[in-house]
């Protein structure tokens, strides 16, 4: 290859040389086989001219001509490798960092002029200039996010970084986080050198930089270089070091999250040892990880996955989206508060009502709080927080909900309730406003009775804490119309939150298989498991909650509740109702033991009188604890698997059911909305994903159901895919 087909070069009068990265096959530039090979193109062709002619070349610039600056490696080709084809992606990386290194030691100064997002693989390109200057555009975020996706930055991103920032804040600003940064934030941690505020501005500084320093060298290549904060060979240093897998370990829980690890070995490592040899450690690092399942996993979830959902695949097609102006939010409790908040933040007018002026007042006090811990923070301004409360009208009088064009209820978990202040609202709201329901249990079909116009009727089910949570569940209920739905969906999408869509059935997608997990648990505990080796195999599951926590955080009623209603259904509809061997150990707790969770002061944990978790009550080991039943059962895999499959197998369950109908919807829904671990890719994607992939799954299930009970029995759907060989997710 001779030519350059995604690098264009462009020399001007005065020597300077800028490198502009433009794909013609891609909205965004990436590392891809015809970027290694423009590199190599380019790199040779700039050392041939500065042999030539030392004077020919007085410096280099590179830019983008795309919005980004570049977008880092190509997925596509990282979720394919395998540990055959690992050989080809190593010597590609080790290419890619040989012409970075030969650019950065030509002996001329090389600039970033970095006109947009420079994320992984642009980051590290810009590593690789002795000067980087950010544009201030909107959605220029700066930095090395690939541990989020289970890998590490393989392009020099370590060396560098370690080299620039020094180990600690390289591993804690960086890399360990993945933190995204704007670039005045950037700026602040040492990762760029100048913000520009327009473009002009950012080459007029990238020239000035080449004036100024006809003869620039990275810090790491002049003489006497020593990393910053010192390496393992200083002792001082050195006694510091245990502190970081410490750390790491309390990151991830004990959890199977390779990267991390991988990280802070290719740092250490790599802080011994001279620059080019570094830079083979880390490449080595980074391949481990490109080949194994994790991150195949996580760029499936928090990539395609994503990207997938928030695009609107599962939105209704050819509905105009009509943004939502004002919004009645009917309860001003936990939930109402925070959807009323979410809402105002992203510039929406609420009317949050209640049944007294007092109790709208409190809940609209929540946003007051959180907008005031944001400007103590410094992430927002007084001025933008003072127009976010105003945008807030907390009232009692139904009247004030006039001219809405959206409705959120979220008052008590009551159907009657629900239709009441459904009938009160209905005719003085907008005449066709959208109406939605926060319920977290009661099937949507039902609750539309209750409105006379059922077809904008629909589910909107927001998790707790509604400011954090970045997900909603979007039922749809038999006569939820679709223009109703892509109203719904591009509500969310308007409030900056995550949507997945789902067909109406009891629990609908998430409160429903997020039961499962908790179920298995709790009979973890009535088998006679130490209720402490309970919380760890979640937590080294990867679950962000422990499983018995959770329960006293939700109230032991809750199960109850749902259970009666459950049953009354399936019996209803001539149905058997099998019991969980959950329910038991519920039932004691709540009747024998009066522990109904944390509400109520006492639950698996004992609480403070303001209300802290103490520890795990002792009585669970007193009366449910048999001596041995761990180790000799019910291994430590065995307990975790149970969550985990649980979780899975009924996941599998709600697709032949109808009730979810996009892999990718269940896959995120169940990271972002139920906590399942991230490692996993989501709850399908951990089937796609185990070992001996789905025959692996179905075979483990089936030992998983004889040991524990039917209720692991693989479903029908399942079984089918595995023989015919597919996946979840295969078109
Ligand atoms: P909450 O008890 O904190 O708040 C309910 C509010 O509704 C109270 O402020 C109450 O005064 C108000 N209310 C009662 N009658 C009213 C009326 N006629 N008009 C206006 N307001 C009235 O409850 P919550 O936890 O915020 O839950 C609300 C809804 O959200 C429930 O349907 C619940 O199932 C659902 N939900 C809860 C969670 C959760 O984690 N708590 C998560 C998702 C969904």
């Amino acid at each position: 290859m001779t030519e350059s087909t995604t690098i264009r070069w462009e020399q001007d009068e005065t020597g300077i040389v800028t490198l502009v990265l433009d794909d013609p096959d891609q909205s965004a530039n990436t590392m891809n086989q015809a970027f290694r090979d423009s590199l190599t193109v380019i790199t040779d062709r700039l050392e041939a001219a500065v042999q030539a002619d030392p004077d020919s070349i007085r410096g280099i610039v590179f830019t983008s001509a795309k919005k980004t600056f570049f977008a880092g490696g190509d997925l596509r080709d990282l979720i394919r490798v395998t540990p055959e084809t690992a050989q080809q992606l190593l010597d590609g990386g080790l290419a890619i960092k040989r012409d970075l290194r030969r650019i950065e030691t030509l002996g001329k100064p090389v600039v970033a002029a970095m006109n947009g997002a420079a994320l992984g693989g642009g980051y590290e390109i810009a590593l690789a200039c002795h000067h980087r200057v950010a544009l201030d555009a909107p959605g220029s975020k700066i930095g090395c996010p690939e541990v989020t996706l289970g890998l590490l930055p393989g392009g020099g991103g370590v060396v560098r970084t370690v080299r620039l920032l020094g180990i600690a804040d390289a591993l804690l600003k960086v890399l360990l986080q993945g933190t995204q940064y704007s670039p005045q934030r950037a700026l602040e941690n040492g990762l760029v050198h100048e913000v520009a505020a327009t473009h002009e501005e950012m080459l007029a500084k990238a020239r000035a930089f080449i004036d100024a320093n006809p003869e620039s060298r990275q810090p790491w290549d002049k003489p006497g270089y020593r990393i910053p904060g010192g390496t393992p060979s200083n002792p001082k240093f050195a006694a510091n070091l245990p502190a970081f897998p410490a750390n790491l370990r309390k990151q991830t829980n004990g959890a199977p999250y390779p990267a991390p690890r991988n990280i802070l070995a290719a740092a250490v490592e790599g802080s011994q040892v001279d620059f080019e040899t570094a830079q083979v450690i880390e490449a080595r690092y980074f391949v481990e990880l490109a080949a194994g399942q994790t991150s195949k996993n996580m760029i499936q979830a928090f990539f395609f996955d994503l990207q997938a959902v928030n695009s609107g695949a599962n939105r209704p097609k050819g509905i105009e989206p009509r943004p939502v102006r004002r919004v009645a939010v009917l309860g001003a409790g936990m939930m109402g508060a925070g959807i009323a908040y979410s809402c105002a933040r992203a510039g929406i007018d609420v009317v949050l009502k209640d049944v007294s002026a007092e109790s709208a007042a409190k809940g609209k006090s929540y946003s007051e709080k959180l907008c005031a811990k944001a400007v103590s923070r410094g992430r927002t301004t007084q001025e933008k927080a003072d127009a976010l409360l105003a945008r807030i009208t907390p009232t009692a009088d139904p009247q004030d909900v006039a001219g809405c064009d959206a409705v959120i209820e979220a008052v008590f978990e009551d159907s009657a309730l629900k239709h009441k202040v459904f009938q009160e609202i209905q005719h003085i709201v907008e005449p066709d406003a959208l109406l939605c329901s926060n319920t977290s249990t009661l099937p949507i079909t039902a609750l539309a009775e209750g409105v006379e116009r059922q077809v904008d009727f629909v589910g909107l089910h927001f998790f707790s804490p509604v400011d954090k949570m970045p997900l909603v569940e979007i039922i749809k209920g038999e006569r939820t119309g679709d223009e109703a739905l892509a109203r719904a969906f591009d509500l969310v999408r308007q409030i900056r939150k995550t949507p997945i869509v789902v067909n109406d059935s009891r629990g609908f997608f998430t409160s429903r298989v997020i039961g499962h997990f908790i179920n298995e648990g709790v009979a973890m505990v009535g088998e006679g498991i130490e209720p402490a080796s309970v919380e760890q195999a979640a937590a080294q599951a990867g679950y962000p909650a422990k499983v018995l926590s959770l329960m006293d955080e939700l109230t032991l009623t809750l199960p109850r509740k749902i259970r009666a209603e459950s049953k009354r259904a399936v019996e209803e509809a001539g149905g058997t109702w099998t019991e969980h061997p959950a329910d038991a150990v519920i039932d004691r707790m709540v009747d024998e033991f009066g522990r109904p969770g944390r509400s109520g002061g006492a639950g698996f944990y004992e609480y403070g009188d303001d209300g802290r978790r103490a520890g795990l009550w002792p009585g669970l080991r007193e009366h449910f604890t048999r001596a041995g039943a761990a180790e000799a059962e019910i291994p430590f895999r065995d307990m975790q698997e149970r969550m985990l499959f649980s979780e899975a197998l009924d996941t599998v369950r709600l697709l032949e059911e109808g009730v979810l109908t996009s892999v990718a919807d269940a896959n995120i829904g169940s990271i972002f909305g139920i906590g399942f671990p991230g490692w996993t890719g989501g709850v399908l994607q951990y089937i796609n994903g185990y070992e001996g992939g789905l025959p692996g799954f179905v075979a483990r299930a089936r030992e998983l159901s004889e040991r524990y009970g039917e209720r692991f029995t693989p479903p029908a759907l399942l079984v089918e895919k595995a023989e015919k060989g597919e996946r979840f997710g295969d078109a």
